[in-house]
């Protein structure tokens, strides 16, 4: 789960890492109330989407940036208006870009230097790595990939948490002393709190900054949430913003299924994660693409069958459907009556592939032969994937 950047400041001030006085407002009104909060002077205004590069991010109607820098608070009032209900467009959007819905209004600091500061987990070691850069502000992807001895990490034990000796070698690789280097040292134990505490998957600060006055601040915060931990972070669960998620993912969520939407046109309906990707693997082999990854899993009930199925017919970028069912524990007679039911309210104009094997598969096949759809049955992986490529093009 991700959460806004005037979110992840709020919890980081929580915790003890420094962030400038901000504000978020959602309507011309709140706005006006948000700004009153500020000291006047240089304001930024920065459109709260979950993407990245706001920046250099154009709108839709061609007005630049999604972070913008004002002189005044009259302009920042200007410039909200402008953003608030505009489409923002940025490297990590996508060609459609998102709708602007909350913009926060936080003071423009004094800049010294930009510096990169992350922590994240490691899969490789299982460890939570601390990622940090003297090259801040700019695609952190891009330094790792021209300028790698860039990049410094230290992995941290889980068991002993945080050494100080691990916070004093941050500090020297980037090169911080005096003032800077105590508050930067605060910071990162802070952060690494921050992180452990709410079962983070990554907190991100780019840029961070010192200024002048020998401050270390988060200008920038971006925090995801792993989402098998939200159960025990009610507190957290209320910062989602279902503006900002796909409609079909938020209806897959409510009833359990592990569904994630995806640009092509064929939909899979599968059980297990492997067999999902490797469904998604033998389309594409065959030369089609994938419309989404769904994973009804193991002991899918015929009401969850029934919501996948709904949710596959309701995205608009379907042309056929590819089901691929290897009953282990998952009973292919369940899923057969899922789609019956599903196709009986919402009807079927697309082409179905079915490939159902293992356990009840026969019931399952008679199932779906009794009730008169129009659906080609796959006997093999392979021949249904071909199957289902074909019916599209
Ligand atoms: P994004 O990464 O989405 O582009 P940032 O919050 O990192 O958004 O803002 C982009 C740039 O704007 C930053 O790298 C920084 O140079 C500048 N900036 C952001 N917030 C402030 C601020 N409070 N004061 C001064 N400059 C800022
Ligand atoms: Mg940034």
């Amino acid at each position: 789960m991700n959460i806004h950047e005037y979110q992840a400041k709020t919890l980081f001030e929580q915790y003890g890492v420094p962030v400038p006085k901000g504000t978020a407002a959602t309507t011309p009104g709140e706005c006006i109330a948000a700004l009153a909060q500020l000291p006047e002077g240089p304001t930024m205004v920065k459109a709260q989407i979950h993407a990245g590069g706001r920046g250099k991010g154009t709108f839709t109607d061609g007005f630049k940036g999604g972070v913008k820098y004002c002189k005044t608070k009259a302009e920042a009032l200007e410039i909200a208006g402008k953003m608030l209900g505009n489409t923002l467009v940025t490297l990590q959007t996508g060609p459609a870009g998102r709708k602007v819905q909350t913009v926060y209004f936080t003071g423009a600091s004094a800049i010294k230097k930009e510096y990169y500061l992350a922590i994240l987990l490691d899969r490789t070691t299982s460890h939570p790595v601390i990622v940090a850069s003297t090259e801040g502000g700019v695609e952190i992807e891009k330094v790792a990939h021209a300028t790698p001895e860039k990049i410094h990490k230290v992995f941290v034990d889980p068991a002993c948490g945080l050494a100080d000796f691990q916070v004093r070698e941050l500090i020297f690789k980037l090169g911080l002393t005096g003032a800077e280097a105590k508050n930067a040292a605060k910071l990162i134990r802070n952060l690494y709190t921050c992180y452990w505490d709410t079962d983070a998957a990554m907190v991100e600060i780019n840029p961070l900054i010192t200024t002048p006055a020998g401050e270390v601040l988060a200008l920038d915060a971006k925090v995801s949430f792993d989402d098998n931990a939200l159960f025990r972070h009610p507190e957290i669960v209320a910062l989602r913003d279902l503006n900002e998620e796909d409609p079909k993912e938020i209806e897959a969520s409510k009833h359990a299924l592990n569904y994630i939407a995806l640009d092509g046109n064929i939909a899979c309906l599968v059980n297990g994660a492997g067999l999902a990707m490797s469904t998604m693997d033998i389309i594409k082999h065959f030369g089609g693409t994938p419309a989404n990854f769904l994973d009804v899993g193991g002991g899918a009930t015929r009401e969850q069958v029934v919501a996948a199925f709904k949710i596959i017919l309701g995205d608009a970028n379907v042309k056929g459907i590819l089901v691929n069912i290897f009953g282990g524990i998952m009973d292919c007679n369940v899923i057969a009556q899922g789609i019956v039911e599903a196709v009986k309210e919402v009807g079927l104009k697309l082409p179905l592939v079915v490939r159902l094997e293992g356990n009840n598969a026969v019931a399952g096949k008679a199932t779906l032969a009794a009730s008169g759809l129009a659906l080609v049955s796959g006997d093999t992986m392979a021949d249904a994937a071909r199957k289902i490529v074909k019916l599209v093009a």
